[in-house]
Formats: C-alpha cells, structure tokens, sequence
C-alpha cells in the first residue's frame, strides 16, 4: 500500500515536472498537497517502526518509509533545481547512506533499486531512452556509495551493539556479584554458565523478577553506603572514607564504596594478609596509625597524599570478617576512642542495613510468591472439568519456574495404571493418553511415597525411570516430579523438566509443591462435580439417563430437529405383567429383568440416540433422524431379543415380553409434550392389541384415544 503511494506519487511528480514548460515558475501549490499526504502517510509508518513487528512486516516498513523519503527528496529536488545535476542532489546520497546504514539489508536493496529507477524514469522522459546510456556511470556511483556505507556503518553499528551489549553484561555481572557478596543472592550453580543463565531471563519470567529485586537490593545497599561513607568523612573531617569487602576466600579486599578528596585511587584489589588490614582482622577491633609512616598502610592511593592518622575497623557478620571500613586524615590527629567507636557503630550499621535488604527482599519474594500462588490458586478453582483444571494447573506452573516439559499423570485406583493425560513442550505428544502400569519410576514412587521425586532435584536421565521403560519424557537434564496430593492421598503427579540444569532448585520446588496441592485439590472438586453430575442425570439401577435428564435431551433433540427439518422418533417399551414377575419372584428378581431391558436398549440403540429409564420398567429411546419405519425396525429389534432373552436370578430362569409404542416428529407431535403422549397412546394399543407387541402412532390412535 505504502509503495504504491510512493510509486503513484513519484510517477504523477515526474511527469508534472517534466511536463512543466521551461521558465514558467514554481506552482507549489500542488506540491505541498502531495508532501503532505506522503509526509503523513511517512509519519504514521515511522511511528508503527517503534512498535512490535514481524520480521516480515518490519522490512516491508523499511522499503515504504525510505521510498516514501526519496520521492519527497525527488520531489522537492527537481522543483528547487528542475533538474537531477543541480545543488540539491546529494541530499539523495545522505538517504542511501541511511538507507544502507539503517533498513534491513534486503529492503535497502529495494530502495537503491526503486531509487535508480525513479532516476532512470526521470532521463527518459526529459532526454529520451538513449540518454540512459550516458547515465550509467551515475547509477554505478550509487551503487557503490550505498554499499561502501552498508558495510562501513553495519560494521560500525555492530560493534557499538556489541560493546554496548557487553557492557550492560559486565554491570550485571557486577550486580550479582555484588548481591552474592551481600548473600542477597544464593552461590552461582557450578553447572550454571552465566552466558545461559542470562540467556534465559526473559522479562516476566521469575528469574526476570528476582533479578529486578536483587538488582534493587543492591542499589538500595550502595546508596546507603555512600551516604553513611560522606557522612563519616565529614564528621571525622577525613580526606577518605572507604568501605573495602573481601573476597570469597577471604583473601583480598575491594574497594566496594568510596568516599574521598583525592584524586588517584589505586582500585585494588589489596591483599587481606598484610599490615594495617591483617593487623585489624587478627584483633577484631578497630586498628589506629598515627603519624609520618601512616600513609604507608593505605594501599588504595595510588600516589600517597600526606597522612596524619587513620583507622581501620573490620566488618564482622557473626564474628566472620566481611570486610574492612578505613578512614584516614591529612591532619597528625590521632583518631580519638570515641572516633573510633563511631566508626565502629558504622560497621554495625553497614551489617544492619545488608541485613535489612536481604529480610526485605525474602519479605518482597514471599509476597510475590503469594500472590502469584493467589492468583493460581483462583485460576484453578474457576476450572470445573479436570482438563480444565489440568490446562490451568500447568500454565500456572511457569509462573514459578521455567520449564520446557510439562505432563500430568492420573493413578487409577481401580486398576493400578497410571495415566499421562496431559503433557505440555516439544517431543512429549506421543506420551498423551499413555497408560502404564505401577513400578519403581520416579512417578509410581511420588504417588506411593508422597513426596517430590528425585531427592534435592538431583535427576539422572540415564539411570533414573520417570513413567516406564517404553515410555520416556524427552531427555532434559533438569526433571521433577510432584505428588497432586489430597488429605492423604496421590491423586497422580505433575512432572516438569528444563534444558536448564539444576532448574528446579529448593526454593520453586516448595512453591511447586504448595501448587501442586492446589491443583490435587482442585482436581478432587473437579471429580465430586462430575459426580455430582452424574448422580442428578443418571439412574441408578441401570445407569441410564433418568426421566428428568432424558426429557431435557429429547427437548433438545426435538429443538434440532425442527431447525435442521429432520425426523425424529420416540420409543416407549414396558414390561407386560410385569407385576406379575414381581409377584412371583420377588422384587430382586424384577431388578434383574429392569437391568435386563436397559441393557438390552443400550446394546441396540445407536450412539446418537437417547435411553433412559422412566420409571418401574418403563423405557423411553429418542433417536435422532429416525422415521417412523426406521423407528419400527428398531423397536421391533428390541422386542424380538426381550422375547428371546432368559433372564437368570437367584436361581431361576424367566422369560418375559415387552410392548413398545412409538411416534414420530413432526406428525405425531411438534414437542415433547404431544410426542409423549402420543408414544403413551401407541403404547397403549400394543397392550391391548394382545402385547408382546409393536404400534406406530397414527391419527386413528389419536382419534380412538380421544373419543
Ligand atoms: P402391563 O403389561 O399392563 O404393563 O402390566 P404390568 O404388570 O407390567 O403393569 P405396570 O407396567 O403398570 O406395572 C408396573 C409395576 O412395576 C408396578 C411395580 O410394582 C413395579 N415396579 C416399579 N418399579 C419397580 C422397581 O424398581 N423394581 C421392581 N422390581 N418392580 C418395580
Ligand atoms: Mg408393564
Ligand atoms: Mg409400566
């Protein structure tokens, strides 16, 4: 669309141009209208630029803004200097220079080309095809300006991206190294390289989070540092105040905040084991120098000022040196006991304040974590079906931790069988609806023993067994497997596997468990309701759509089959003496001929239609597309195999018969309530035609039943 406009407006721009008698002057006028609509049109593809595209979309946007630029340069070009060799010209250069430098490199290909074709249209219509000739030096010139810029500016380009990248790498780094000296943060994973680590943090994703907290943390800390340094440097009226922290090993100091007049600072890092600093580890007390040789056994100058007397006091966390707080003065003033104890207080405070941000950041994860297992929590008490809430149960579970593998697993009870019926990631899809039978993989043993599986995350796919032998979750070098418990008892489990080793570390492996309860419990309430379900629709004795449950679907049936002018029939079968059975055999063995017939009816119906049991030894079938002769065939099915049935119980053989009446829609009614009674008065005449019998409604019934 863009370029059509671009393409338009360039031809229309051309041929009034060239078109324009020699001397006569500039109309405007015309112009302006068309480099405001291209100039809006440019505007609005500009702004979509900051948006989110596609690949595709991105550089098709490229091609249209640079060709909507280079017609409004050909256009304001040609009017200023009515020709291409005028003082205008470069202006097209600098847009090839962009071009090349900025567009994507096939859509800066399309814009040279569409450009040197606007020039080419341009010679030939003003001097005519032969004239091209002369210009090709021109077009080469082009040529070889965009790709000299291409590869000088991408290359350019590429390197700032890549410095920059790395710097915003290395500051990173410095954060976590610093909330890792601070223990905000736990030790870096020995299997964990930092490049994937920070490759796979994704904004929104919980290591996205924690490393917003963390990051906070440290800010926090260093501003409260800085300002505790200035004030001590002011109060002691000291040239430096400086905070040095130790290494992991406890061997060198660095300078972790600084606050000094002098220039010159050395950046360590300085050895822990030497003079002033070994000197105030060993007594655990704060160390004074005076006079002349003071400066000596303050490392961090890089050229040494005049000092008079300085002070370093060692910061300890439960006795353990953390790091050493020094302070030095040009005066030869020794620093007073009282001095002394303020700077001594100060490393109090610095120990306060890091403990501070560390309950402060395990406060803001639990609260995060909280919610999160709120909002979860809600998500999956909204699910009523047990897809629901399984669907619902894994997208959760990437809230509170990254995974590239996700399956359910159901135990049924019955037959001992566990059941995946749910998996979530690439390479997993042939497990769905795979059963397999109890063993010692790691999910048999979660729902036996109740707790998560492997023990502290440590899983081996080698020689570790998750569902069976022949049936293996794609190989991943970080699995966990959780129970769904309910009260006491593993309704199945949830498995979740990571390309990241060591993914599921202590603590998203309890907020997975607390989870994975909820899910358990909500698949539990899933279940009842099915139950619950099924107990209102079902009827007990032979598991049958009970009468209320089987006229709701014959309302429906007959709804469709209005809609859709589809026939329909309805079947009403009962037992003929029945009370007789009753009578001489008992209720029990009635039961049995009940059970019977429902069986029977559900053998010879087909899926699509509807049976139910009405009442005592009544029977309603609703068949859908169903006529009348088709209806006929089936009742008479039914009653041919009652007639042949022998029905066993408590020891006794019995036969009985049965009558059906059957009606269709829409001549024997248009809705429940007339095809009912009308199956009720074909019923009718089937027993007292002599039963053990089949009768369609007719009018005649009607009529014969009325009068
Ligand atoms: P007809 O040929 O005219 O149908 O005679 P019938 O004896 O079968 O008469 P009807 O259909 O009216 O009989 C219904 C009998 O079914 C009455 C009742 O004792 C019996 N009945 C109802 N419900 C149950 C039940 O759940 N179990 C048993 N065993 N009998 C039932
Ligand atoms: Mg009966
Ligand atoms: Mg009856």
């Amino acid at each position: 669309m863009g370029l059509f406009l671009s393409l338009g407006f360039g031809a229309a721009l051309l041929y009034s141009e060239a078109s324009r008698a020699e001397g006569e002057p500039l109309g405007w006028g015309w112009l302006l209208l068309g480099l405001t609509a291209l100039g809006a049109s440019l505007g609005v593809r500009v702004l979509r630029r900051f948006g989110r595209l596609t690949p595709e979309e991105a550089w098709r946007l490229d091609v249209e803004v640079f060709a909507h630029l280079v017609v409004l340069a050909f256009g304001v070009i040609l009017h200023l200097d009515g020709d291409l060799s005028g003082a205008s010209y470069p202006a097209v250069y600098v847009l090839m220079m962009l071009a090349a430098a900025f567009a994507r490199p096939l859509a800066a290909v399309l814009v040279v080309a569409f450009t040197l074709g606007l020039e080419a249209a341009w010679v030939t219509i003003t001097q005519g095809a032969p004239a091209l000739i002369g210009h090709w030096g021109h077009a080469a010139l082009i040529l070889a300006f965009a790709s000299v810029n291409a590869v000088v500016f991408r290359a350019e380009i590429s390197r700032v991206r890549r410095l920059s990248r790395a710097h915003i790498d290395s500051e990173l780094d410095k954060v976590r190294e610093a909330a890792r000296t601070y223990r905000l943060l736990g030790p870096p994973s020995s299997t964990r390289d930092p490049k994937s680590e920070r490759a796979s943090i994704r904004p929104g994703a919980p290591e996205a989070d924690e490393e917003r907290l963390v990051r906070s943390g440290v800010e926090e800390i260093h501003q409260v540092f800085s300002f505790a340094l200035e004030l001590l440097r002011g109060s002691l009226r000291a040239r430096t105040a400086v905070l040095l922290w130790l290494d992991a090993p406890g061997e060198k100091l660095r300078i972790h905040e600084i606050s000094t007049s002098a220039q010159n600072i050395d950046p360590g890092p300085f050895s822990a084991r030497e003079g002033l600093f070994a000197a105030a580890f060993s007594r655990g007390a704060p160390v004074s120098l005076s006079g002349p040789k003071a400066g000596r056994h303050l490392p961090y100058y890089a050229i040494v000022p005049q000092v008079g007397a300085a002070a370093a006091v060692p910061v300890l966390e439960h006795g353990q040196p953390r790091g050493m707080l020094v302070v030095d003065r040009a005066e030869k003033q020794p620093f007073t006991q009282e001095e002394e104890s303020w700077l001594l207080e100060a490393t109090h405070f610095f120990n306060r304040s890091i403990q501070n941000e560390r309950v402060f950041i395990q406060l803001e994860r639990a609260k995060v974590q909280q919610g999160k297992l709120y909002r979860a929590a809600e998500l999956l008490s909204q699910a009523t079906t047990e897809a629901q809430v399984i669907e619902h149960g894994v997208s959760s579970a990437r809230e509170f931790a990254s995974f590239d593998f996700a399956a359910v697993t159901l135990h049924h009870r019955g037959t001992g069988e566990h059941e995946i019926c749910a998996v979530s990631g690439a390479g997993g899809q042939a497990l769905l609806g795979q059963r397999f039978r109890h063993n010692a993989g790691l999910v048999g043993m979660v729902t036996e023993n109740h707790h998560p599986l492997p023990y502290r995350g440590q899983y081996d796919p080698k020689r570790q067994l998750v569902f069976s032998p022949d049936l293996t979750p794609p190989e991943m070098p970080s699995l966990i497997v959780l129970p769904l418990l309910v009260h006491d008892r593993a309704l199945g489990t949830l498995v979740l596997g990571s390309r990241q080793p060591n993914a599921f570390r202590d603590d998203a492996r309890t907020t997975l468990e607390v989870l994975a309860s909820h899910i358990a419990v909500s698949l539990a309430n899933a279940r009842m309701l099915k139950r619950l379900e099924d107990l209102a629709t079902t009827d007990g004795m032979t598991g049958l759509l009970n009468k209320r449950a089987l006229v709701d679907t014959a309302r429906h049936m007959i709804r469709k089959a209005a809609r859709f002018d589809k026939p329909l029939s309805v079947l009403v079968c009962d037992v003929d003496f029945f009370k007789k059975v009753n009578d001489t055999y008992g209720h029990d063995v009635g039961d049995i001929v009940i059970k019977g017939l429902g069986a029977i009816l559900r053998r010879q119906k087909r899926d699509v239609d509807a049976v139910g049991r009405f009442g005592g030894e009544e029977f309603v079938v609703v068949c859908e597309e169903t006529d009348s002769a088709g209806a006929l065939l089936l009742a008479e099915r039914v009653r041919a195999e009652v007639e042949a049935t022998t029905f066993h119980a408590n020891g006794e053989a019995l036969c009985c018969t049965c009558s059906v009446g059957v009606a269709t829609f829409p001549a024997a009614g248009r809705d429940w309530e007339s095809l009912f009674k009308a199956t009720d008065e074909a019923l009718y005449a089937s027993k007292h035609g002599g039963r053990n019998r089949v009768t369609a409604w007719s009018p005649r019934l009607g009529l014969a039943a009325s009068a």
